[in-house]
């Protein structure tokens, strides 16, 4: 009897599948009747319109299809280089052409006289004027065979199943389209102008024609699957959100005259307008009774440390606690020190980093709990278990991008309900922004404080460093600071400190008379601290360093950015780098020494980064050069693998599924969103109940 076949059918029941290669498709992930559908091919084969042979002259050098038998074969060795070759004469009826393949010397087991064969390949000509084709793809077809004439889709290799027979078991799998659901609603359907779902994949699977749009997946039925995955993306993460927000704060915020004057006072200048608008945006978040879920992006030095302290200072006097969590201990120390200036002793601020003493630690927990400290800016030493905060009102994570989602949940799971402020001086291009952050609401401060000066960028090859050294003597004569950053990765556990310590020598020898330090992530806190501390009160001149400084630093006499071997590094970390200088009142400099024989692609991308000062410029360009996986690193686990779906081409794409995401949790609510969510993601909502 006939087993009926839904999407979450195991792949088992389908006709073509034993209980071996069911083993096989589960080795690929590919479990279900669903799976299976959405395993598109990779390519396809036109094999309706082979080109005649007798008109292979009008397509030299270009890929062709030719359909015929081979008529003789044989192996012959090259007197020149001594080289296998592997000649087949091929006929067609209209004329006959030569295959030649080198170094296969086992073709001639697999192509004899008589065989039947499908060609794919260039046609060229030899230096003897010869046409010729030079290694074809090639396939034996029978003369019944039933994709011949046919656009035929092509599969990626799963295990040891034979193509033909993968071919036959998806085409099976097609037969039961009929009881997958279009969950996405009719009306959201219609209003983007889509096709159905179905009929969409069935479509890509065994397509009709091959339009130039549908091979760049831009036929209405590769959008429909697009939107299909953004859709889905962008409702798991509002359905996640939208639990939260159905929840009302249980703390009502009030931003009266005393606290106007207050913020006033601390403010060491006047904010730009950009800060102005995203400050109000927060605000308005603040007093709201659904939490916030605010990503804050603005470029190095655009001011959002003091946007972030404002904020906290409203839910401070308000009467609940803020935790500020910052990726590295300088950071933190930085950060303290910033508002320990600014608030003066009216606020009780605390930092916790792993390097607290039992007795600090206890200290701080202690406070924590009662209430006594209100803001507290740590490392990940603040996600600890042990962290308990008697009223945790806003969570705000700096620089964002070291850390990954998990550590901003476990942030929020400490406060009931509190509001997260997340702050990223990558500027992520908004494309990406929706992708990664689709839960988060987006402010951008796209202004830099008055009177920043355009720093000067310089790509000098390695050669050319004494004269730099030259000028980094001159500036120092006239007060100035400098930072010089070798490559390391910083994460790596064997971590190889000595290019950088071989730099340091290098410097210390060059510059005898000058102060010259090193910093990296390995010195203990203890040390961390003290030298920046040094560099700070100006009795440093030279700090010799990894990309430990990246983030955040913030020197106003530091006025050179040195970065040696800058073609290693990735042009937004180069930007993160070039935010270190120019922050003060000297006229700055970032200059990038590469390597004389870095690769031309990495030439290019320095060149880039010379003529772009605009960070979100800069990231834009990094994204499309290394792709958002490398653009990103490791740490974003938040971002999911698409199918046809990508982010940079397809952002209005994005933006229609939020936009669609949004309305459907707004009408229908979240359980009924959540639904819809589960049944595209293909877990079986019967499988969910047991
Ligand atoms: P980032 O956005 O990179 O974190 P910061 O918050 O560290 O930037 O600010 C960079 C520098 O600019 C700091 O020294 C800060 O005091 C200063 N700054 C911030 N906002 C203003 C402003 N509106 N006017 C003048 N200086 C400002
Ligand atoms: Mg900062």
């Amino acid at each position: 009897m006939l087993v009926p076949l839904y999407p979450h059918t195991p792949v088992q029941f389908i006709k073509g599948v034993g209980q071996a290669r069911a083993n096989v498709l589960q080795a690929a992930a590919l479990n279900t009747l669903r799976d299976l559908l959405y395993f598109f091919p990779f390519r396809y084969e036109d094999r309706r319109h082979p080109t005649r042979i007798a008109d292979i002259g009008r397509n030299i050098d270009q890929s062709v299809l030719l359909r015929g038998r081979v008529v003789s074969a044989a192996s012959k060795t090259s007197p020149v280089k001594r080289m296998k070759i592997f000649e087949a004469m091929f006929d067609d009826g209209t004329g006959t052409v030569m295959l030649v393949w080198f170094n296969q010397p086992y073709l001639a087991d697999q192509i004899k006289r008589g065989d039947h064969l499908a060609i794919y390949g260039q046609p060229r000509l030899s230096s003897h004027g010869r046409v010729q084709i030079e290694s074809p793809d090639w396939e034996k077809i029978d003369e019944d065979d039933e994709s011949e004439g046919k656009i035929v889709p092509i599969y990626s290799k799963i295990g040891n199943i034979p193509p033909k027979a993968l071919h036959r078991i998806i085409a099976n799998a097609l037969e039961s389209l009929d009881t997958l659901d279009d969950t996405m609603p009719p009306d959201v359907r219609e209003r983007l102008g889509v096709i159905g779902l179905p009929e969409s994949i069935r479509r890509i699977h065994q397509p009709e024609e091959l339009t130039a749009d549908f091979l760049r997946y831009r036929s209405p039925e590769h959008l429909r699957v697009i939107l299909e995955e953004f859709f889905t993306f962008q409702l798991v993460m509002r359905v996640r959100r939208a639990a939260d927000e159905v929840k009302k704060k249980s703390r009502a915020i009030t931003i009266d005259d005393d606290l106007r004057a207050e913020v006033k006072r601390i403010l060491p200048f006047k904010l730009t307008g950009a800060q102005k608008r995203v400050l109000k945006e927060i605000a308005d978040d603040l007093r709201s009774d659904r939490p916030m879920y605010r990503l804050l992006q603005g470029d190095v030095g655009s001011g959002k440390t003091i946007v972030a302290l404002i904020a906290a200072i409203i839910m401070i006097r308000n009467g609940h606690q803020v935790a500020l969590l910052a990726p590295t201990e300088i950071l933190v120390e930085q950060h303290y020190q910033r508002i320990r200036q600014l608030v003066d002793h009216s606020l009780v601020v605390a930092k916790a980093t792993g390097s607290m003493t039992a007795g600090e630690r206890r200290t701080l927990l202690a406070g924590l709990r009662d209430g006594y400290i209100q803001l507290v800016i740590g490392t990940h030493a603040l996600l600890e278990e042990k962290v308990v905060f008697k009223s945790l009102g806003l969570a705000i994570v700096d620089e964002q991008h070291r850390f990954g989602v998990e550590q901003r949940q476990r942030l929020f799971a400490k406060g009931d309900l509190p509001d997260i402020l997340v702050m990223t001086a990558t500027p992520i291009p908004r494309s990406l922004a929706l992708a990664i952050f689709g839960d988060l609401e987006l402010s951008v401060i796209d202004e830099l404080p008055p009177g920043r000066q355009r720093i000067k960028t310089a790509v000098r090859s390695a050669p050319e460093i004494e004269r730099v050294y030259k000028f980094m003597d001159e500036e120092i004569d006239s007060g100035a600071q400098i930072y010089v950053v070798y490559p390391l990765i910083e994460e790596s556990e064997k971590l190889n400190l000595k290019p950088l310590s071989e730099g340091f020598e290098t410097i210390r020898r060059r510059f005898p008379n000058r102060r010259v330090a090193m910093m990296h992530g390995r010195l203990s806190t203890a040390e961390k601290e003290e030298t920046m501390a040094k560099f700070k009160r100006g009795e440093i001149d030279i700090l010799v360093a990894t990309t430990v400084i990246e983030v955040g630093i913030d020197v106003p006499n530091a006025s050179i950015m040195l970065i040696v071997e800058a073609d290693r590094f990735g042009l937004s970390q180069l930007h993160q780098l070039r935010g270190r200088v120019g922050r003060g009142a000297r006229k700055s400099y970032c200059v990038l020494i590469r390597n004389p024989r870095a690769a031309e692609d990495s030439i290019e991308r320095l060149n880039i980064f010379e003529a772009s000062r605009d960070g979100f410029e800069v990231a834009d360009r990094d994204l499309h050069l290394r792709g958002p996986g490398e653009f990103l690193g490791t740490r974003q686990s938040g971002l999911p693998r698409f199918r046809f779906g990508n982010i940079l081409r397809d952002f209005d794409l994005m933006e229609q599924a939020r936009d669609a995401a949004i309305e459907i949790v707004d009408k229908q609510g979240a359980a009924r969103a959540e639904g819809i969510a589960r049944e595209m993601l293909g877990v079986a909502v019967e499988a969910t109940r047991d």
